[in-house]
């Protein structure tokens, strides 16, 4: 399987005799949910962007990123993040044999996450503080060292992860109607709505934002965001104005679900479509059960991360394990009970 940057040359800001730095990222699987189209009355996908190489959509920004970095003579890299940036970026950097540091808010990343950057080899700090602060922070930084910053503000994260519309518009037979899918910092809202509209296509970008967290939606910064979506704790976006440009334009819509409503969908689908996505991903399907998706007939929902990232909450929302003792009977009643 080839990277992005190969099979989408023509339409990314790379030359034939740049550097690449790829792990294979892109080509993820559309998945068609039954239960998911059944419970909305339209015809639902699931985008499974957990399947790369690091497990979350983060990678197709940060071949892009690290690739032009490196075409920049860059040594180092840095970001601020909530766990998929940092663990993406500390796997390129690795495999571009350049430095990486990320700045995490301490205690509020995912485990996976974390032991993702720590074995690549990254330097993780733990902010006292959170996401936004980091961010704010990285931004100082990198203005005054030579050190290339690839959170998504840096825009070859965007043009990067606009090929994931090329991918849905490529895997269906005729036109998506609406896209569900979350809401943090807003980079990938805005390169999916990048990626249709150089396209010609405009679905109805619906972005769920957790509702600790949403200030998307109360029209101000969220001082304290919180909610059990790590991945979308943020207070402050930093692509507010082209995510809402992306919701005007699309005549789509920002909405808040309920850590209660994301927890529920993020069990239905495992327990019904047999999709382990990580809870931020599963606010897709939480705004889509709960808000709608209008007269949408073909809807796509956006699972930005794998389940396996985040054990601790799974373990949290699922069923207990059967203990038993060695016997053929005990195993039995287990089995069968
Ligand atoms: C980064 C991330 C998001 C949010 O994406 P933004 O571009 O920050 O809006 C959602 N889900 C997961 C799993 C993520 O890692």
């Amino acid at each position: 399987m080839t990277g992005l940057i190969e099979r989408y040359r023509d339409r990314l800001p790379f030359a034939a005799e740049d550097p690449v730095v790829t792990l294979g990222e892109g080509s993820t699987p559309l998945v068609h949910a039954p239960a998911l189209s059944q419970r909305a009355g339209a015809e639902v996908w699931c985008k499974l962007e957990g399947l790369n190489p690091t497990g979350s959509f983060k990678d197709r920004g940060m071949t892009c990123a690290v690739s032009a970095a490196v075409r920049e003579g860059a040594r180092a890299i840095v970001c601020a993040s909530t766990g998929n940036t940092a663990a993406s970026a500390a796997a390129y950097a690795a495999r571009a044999g350049i430095r990486c540091a990320v700045i995490v808010p301490d205690g509020k990343i995912a485990t996976g996450k974390l032991a993702q950057a720590l074995m690549h080899g990254a330097r993780v700090i733990a902010l006292r503080g959170n996401f936004d602060l980091a961010l704010a922070l990285v931004r100082e930084l990198a203005a005054s060292h030579p050190i290339a910053l690839v959170n998504s503000v840096n825009e070859f994260r965007i043009e990067g992860q606009k090929t994931s519309s090329f991918e849905i518009a490529e895997a269906l037979d005729a036109e998506l109607d609406a896209l569900c899918i979350p809401v943090g910092n807003a980079g990938n809202i805005t390169a999916y709505w990048r990626g249709f509209d150089e396209l010609g296509q405009r679905p109805r970008m619906l972005g769920f934002q957790a509702a600790g967290a949403a200030p998307l939606v109360l029209g101000a910064p969220v001082q304290a965001p919180e909610t059990v979506a790590s991945a979308i704790r943020i207070g402050n976006p930093a692509r507010w104005e082209d995510a809402m440009n992306a919701m005007t334009a699309s005549g789509g819509e920002i909405r808040a679900v309920t850590d209660e409503q994301i927890l529920a969908a993020y069990r239905l689908l495992a327990s019904t479509e047999g999709i382990f996505c990580e809870p931020a991903s599963a606010a897709s399907v939480a705004g889509l059960l709960v808000h709608g998706a209008g007269d949408a007939q073909r809807v796509a929902c956006v699972l930005t991360g794998h389940g396996l990232k985040d054990p601790q909450t799974a373990l949290g929302e699922a069923g207990a394990v059967v203990s038993c003792e060695p016997d053929r009977a005990a195993v039995e009643r287990a089995v069968l009970g």
